[in-house]
């Protein structure tokens, strides 16, 4: 439609528009009946899942016709320098098969170990990027990779705010933890106060009654891994039932990816359904190719990639991703095409959002928005606190709701922007900025309003005031 009859339109409807702004979603309704067309919303995930569709392809379809059990896959979380990255070393080193040892592993993204449980030779899967950032991003845009989180808690140190930040991700996931108290080596080290403080926040030992395991270990030394991997295997057949079809064309997400200078681009995927093997044709992303070779984590070709088996993909045109959903398309053509409907989506997309963001003022005008999602950052947890309790005490009736999505102390991380982004929230930085100029650039793309304040009751007032604007809109 001719863009002069839309302000047109609108103009006789009321609204005072220019042809570059952007209307809310129920002035578009009217819009469409005023002009006889049927309007249909769509966010980015309909309108990948419709571009799939019309090459029949369902991404999310189940095909349980067989249904095998598949590895769990872990990632490893918790505050900085409590020994994530050694744990990761050491349960690498532990269980590097004896024909193995001597070759040198690799950093692909994620790797593979085997365990004996029960009798039985078992796998699982550990996302070697530690912390939450790589866990939210992925989660930002989509992919669902962990079944289980270890919780690294240092037992010198105990419970710190990227322990909350990480058990609060874990948690909105609905991702079972599995708390590993590290460090039990050294002197002064506290294994009970661990799981006294995690109590508060949910996580309530198996020994207190409670049904979350808790390892004691010490990564340095390499003291009782192996109690930490049977307490995984033990919470994931307790708490999940870990199967996938193994015999489809393969799906599943890219972990990382980078540009080899020898190699050309290179991307670990996840397998989680179906079976990846060289020659598949495949589109991960805005990037496809066909499948020169895979290989594993120590350089070695693999021939077949089954569900929760991750593998260095060779072959693709583009670097994928972090998070991007990979599937096998039937030929090259249709994954070539599936990659640049992406593209070009994506750029639309990328328009449509640098225009319209939830900020405080839309939130007063959009009587649509019920809850209000904050994110509060402060100086000192002194700050944080009293501002929240400020916050709850608004008495604004039934009609909205003010969540406080999550709250720390600290400058405003991409962790905290990618939380907002996932929950449309708004982030509120009490005498605190952003990190860096990478978040705040961060804010500005996923369109995420950040508010700062220095005085606790101007911050009130205001979100106050958005809060009671949106009971009463004005018109
Ligand atoms: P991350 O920031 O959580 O990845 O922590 P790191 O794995 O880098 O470990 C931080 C520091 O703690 C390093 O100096 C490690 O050597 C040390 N460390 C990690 N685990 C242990 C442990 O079990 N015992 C002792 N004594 N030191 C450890």
């Amino acid at each position: 439609v001719d863009p002069a009859q839309l302000v047109q339109v609108l103009f006789g409807l009321g609204e005072m528009v220019t042809a570059t702004q952007s209307v809310d979603e129920d002035t578009f309704r009217v819009l469409g009946e005023e002009l006889g067309f049927e309007i249909q919303m769509v966010s980015p995930e309909d309108e990948d899942r419709e571009l799939l569709e019309s090459f029949d392809i369902d991404f999310e379809a189940e095909d349980d016709s067989i249904s095998m059990p598949r590895p769990p896959v872990v990632t490893v979380m918790g505050h900085v320098d409590h020994g994530k990255t050694k744990l990761l070393d050491a349960i690498r080193k532990e269980n590097i098969v004896e024909s193995e040892a001597g070759g040198i592993t690799q950093h692909i993204g994620a790797y593979q170990v085997s365990v004996e449980h029960d009798g039985q030779e078992r796998a699982i899967t550990f996302i070697d990027t530690p912390g939450h950032e790589a866990f939210t991003a992925m989660r930002a845009r989509g992919a669902q990779v962990t079944d289980i989180v270890i919780l690294v808690v240092a037992a010198d140190d105990g419970v710190m705010p990227q322990t909350i930040e990480a058990l609060n991700h874990a948690q909105a996931a609905g991702v079972p933890i599995v708390v590993a108290v590290n460090k039990i080596d050294v002197e002064g080290a506290n294994p009970s106060k661990i799981r006294q403080q995690l109590t508060e926040y949910n996580l309530v030992a198996e020994e207190y009654g409670g049904d979350t395991m808790f390892v004691d270990v010490a990564a340095k030394p390499g003291i009782n891994i192996d109690k930490l991997l049977e307490a995984v295997l033990l919470t994931a057949d307790a708490a999940l039932d870990l199967r996938a079809n193994p015999d489809m064309p393969a799906r599943g997400v890219a972990i990382e990816g980078h540009l080899d200078r020898g190699r050309g681009p290179v991307a670990t995927v996840l397998v989680q359904r179906g079976t990846l093997r060289p020659g598949d044709a495949i589109v991960t992303g805005q990037s496809y190719g066909r499948v020169r070779a895979m290989l594993d984590e120590y350089g070695k070709p693999v021939e077949e990639a089954e569900p929760s088996r991750p593998v260095l993909v060779l072959g693709l045109t583009a670097v994928p991703g972090a998070g991007d959903k990979f599937l096998v398309a039937d030929d090259d053509r249709t994954a070539r095409q599936i990659a640049e409907k992406r593209e070009a989506m994506e750029r639309n997309a990328a328009l449509a959002k640098a225009r319209k963001r939830v900020t405080l003022e839309s939130f007063m005008a959009e009587s649509k928005v019920e809850t209000l999602n904050l994110i509060l950052k402060g100086d000192v947890s002194g700050s944080v606190e009293a501002l929240e309790d400020a916050l709850l005490k608004i008495d604004v009736g039934d009609e909205v709701d003010l969540n406080i999505i999550h709250r720390g102390v600290g400058a405003i991380t991409a962790n905290d922007v990618n939380l907002a982004s996932i929950d449309r929230g708004i982030i509120i930085g009490f005498n605190v900025r952003p990190q860096s100029r990478t978040v705040e650039d961060l804010a500005d793309r996923e369109g995420v309003e950040i508010r700062y304040y220095s005085v606790i009751y101007s911050a009130i007032e205001e979100i106050e005031a958005a809060l009671k604007g949106m009971l009463k809109p004005e018109f």
